[in-house]
């Protein structure tokens, strides 16, 4: 069973928590997140050049980029020289489904190319999702990179974790690394095994809601992994039903940007179910890393814990570097990869970056720092354009999220005559109020705050939480919605 855990709150407690594990004090020495900066620069300027030796060799993409290009990637020495390969779009990983940019296998390294496991990416142009390959040497390598990750966020051992992901049609990446995750370190798992149904098969293959919150009870569950905005509505059903969560006090609660304001109101609801410290992380994760980012203290950045193994930088539309803490796109180069491997791509994020030494924790990997309010990435494809004003819908989400008193919300971008695409953009603001909040002063407030983030006053209409995110029917809440014509 799981021990009671205080959430450090210093690099000295956390120290200590770390030398109370056997598992990760006795691998310290080695955790390359606490490595000086000349040191894991090192490391990465080392894998780097055997990485686009193999790049040159096995990558059927980079192989016919580099004579397109016409750079010679063995003149690709250090990170720094990366400045000089131009960025892979996601679009150039679409075109075949990302079969081109997997390794072709070395024979003389056979084993290290078998391909253990396939992801995919979700979302693309085609309808068609682009795989990812795992070989063996990845999923290997995955386990270490899980150890410094748990490490970083504190879950343990003696943890018993639910996976609360959901078991997808297309196998959800959060679902599998949740698996892997628990395995490296030995954690004790179970599932909630939600999920939507597919056509000819029993409903009852998959389990509710319900179960899981009796599960979590039952069984003495004491951490929670999932997609953040199901994770909260489990905790607010829990909380009607006055349930006994008195032992979760680890949340990773992953897949979306999960705000100061939602954690609170996660960690307020679960403390009136009996629960002590909490700890709430929103880990930045992406299939192109195959891994989430974990934080070592609430909003502290996402730290990348393995350097060593992918370089991240922020950088512009033409690759060029952004200085440390400057908003840019994010930027990934594996340095040590078998199966899918790329160098310079651009995931779609816009995130910040910093390389200084973590002020709470000590390490010096690389983070992805907060820019906007308390998210760490704002996708591309998200900035908009409404009544003519760009607009980051990140800042408004987060100046929604972060209102005690709001359950669920929903903006809505439309025309004020739905017949006349001419017309004026109307921002509607829907939202599922908490029971007994005063509506008029909670309006008031709301509208105040989204005009203060973006300068658009929207339209206020309250309405029931499932018109805006109904968990039994998608993976996760969508929180803004654009419903003019395009084009
Ligand atoms: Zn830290």
């Amino acid at each position: 069973m799981a021990k009671p855990f205080k959430v450090p709150r210093n690099r000295q407690e956390m120290m200590d928590w770390i030398n109370s594990i056997p598992l990760y004090r006795d691998e310290h020495d080695k955790d390359p997140s606490f490595k000086s900066r000349e040191e894991i620069r090192e490391m990465q300027n080392a894998n780097l050049v055997k990485q686009m030796e193999r790049l040159a060799k096995q990558s059927p993409f980079y192989r016919e980029k580099f004579k397109e290009w016409g750079i010679d990637p063995a003149s690709i020495r250090t990170v720094d020289d990366l400045e000089k390969v131009p960025p892979t779009s996601k679009a150039d990983y679409m075109k075949d489904r990302g079969e081109s940019f997997r390794l072709e296998i070395d024979p003389s390294r056979i084993m290290e190319y078998i391909i253990y496991e396939i992801t995919y990416t979700t979302g693309t142009t085609t309808g068609l999702p682009s795989r990812f390959y795992n070989t063996t040497y990845d999923m290997f390598m995955q386990s270490w990179v899980f150890h410094i990750g748990c490490k970083i966020c504190y879950l343990e051992p003696d943890d018993f974790v639910m996976n609360i992901f959901p078991y997808h049609f297309i196998p959800h990446i959060g679902y599998y690394k949740t698996v892997h995750f628990a395995s490296a370190i030995g954690m004790s798992m179970c599932w909630g095994y939600t999920g939507a149904p597919l056509p000819g098969f029993p409903r009852t293959i998959h389990r509710s809601m319900q179960k899981a919150i009796d599960d979590i009870e039952r069984k003495k569950v004491n951490a929670l992994s999932g997609i953040g905005s199901y994770i909260r509505r489990l905790i607010i059903a829990a909380e009607e039903q006055g349930r006994d969560f008195s032992r979760i006090n680890k949340i990773q609660a992953l897949g979306e940007a999960v705000p100061k304001g939602m954690r609170d109101d996660m960690r307020r609801r679960l403390q009136n179910m009996g629960a002590g410290e909490v700890y709430i992380s929103n880990a930045f994760g992406f299939t192109e890393c195959q891994t989430a980012f974990q934080e070592c203290c609430e909003l502290g950045g996402a730290h990348t814990g393995t350097p060593d193994l992918f370089f991240i930088e922020a950088v512009d539309e033409s690759g060029k570097r952004k200085p440390d803490g400057e908003p840019g796109l994010l930027c990934i180069t594996h340095l040590d990869r078998r199966g899918t491997s790329l160098l310079r791509y651009l995931v779609g994020d816009i995130v910040a970056v910093t390389n200084e030494q973590c002020p709470f924790c000590g390490r010096n990997d690389t983070r992805i720092v907060t820019t906007v309010g308390s998210t760490y990435g704002t996708r591309t494809s998200e900035l908009m354009k409404v009544k003519g004003t760009l607009i980051n819908p990140e800042i408004m989400r987060d100046a929604v999220a972060n209102t005690p008193g709001v359950v669920e919300y929903q903006f809505v971008i439309t025309k004020e005559r739905p017949d006349d695409p001419y017309s004026m953009d109307v921002l509607i603001l829907k939202v599922g109020a908490d029971e007994g909040v005063d509506r008029a002063a909670l309006e008031g407030e709301l509208k105040e705050k989204v005009k203060r983030a973006v300068e658009l006053t929207p339209k206020v209409e309250f309405v029931p939480f499932s018109e805006i995110f109904n968990p039994g029917q998608t993976l996760k809440a969508v929180r803004v919605v654009d419903q003019r014509p395009k084009g």
